[in-house]
């Protein structure tokens, strides 16, 4: 099924200037066997998140690198709440351009307009599992 995309246009209507795409970008790890367990102990350690999604009887997992953007600026609107902008707008890197509000996690940006224009669900099919030692 061909997935539906945003015009810039309406993206720009939808954005709240949250700055919470920017704050932490994940990745899909794929699927969880005996080799990545401790590469993902390791990611747990240096304060990446994992989430955990069964798709056709598989577990995979993304991870989360908890890291603020260094181009991400702070602006006040006058009704004193503070916007989120890209410093770099015009010369940011691809993979922020394709972002659709689907890719902080393995579901998005849980409030993020964009995903919800999408019907993206929120929590769909996702699996939270705390410890590595309920894996095995
Ligand atoms: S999470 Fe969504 S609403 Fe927030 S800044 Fe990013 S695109 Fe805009
Ligand atoms: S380059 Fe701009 S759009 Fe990309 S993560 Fe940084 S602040 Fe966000």
């Amino acid at each position: 099924m061909k997935k539906t995309r945003l015009s810039a246009k309406r993206k720009s209507e939808l954005c709240l200037q949250c700055g919470k795409c920017c704050m932490a970008m994940s990745f899909y790890g794929g699927e969880v066997d005996d080799e990545v367990r401790d590469e993902i102990y390791w990611m747990e350690l240096h304060g990446f998140t994992i989430d955990y999604v069964k798709k056709r009887g598989r577990l995979e997992y993304f991870f989360t690198i908890p890291q603020r953007c260094n181009a991400l600026q702070e602006i006040s609107a006058p009704n004193g709440q503070t916007h989120y902008v890209c410093g770099v707008y015009e010369t940011r890197p691809q993979m922020c351009r394709d972002y659709d509000g689907t890719m902080d996690g393995p579901f998005g940006v849980a409030d993020c307009l964009w995903r919800d224009e999408l019907n993206q669900p929120a929590n769909g099919k996702l699996v939270q599992i705390e410890s590595k030692n309920h894996l095995t």
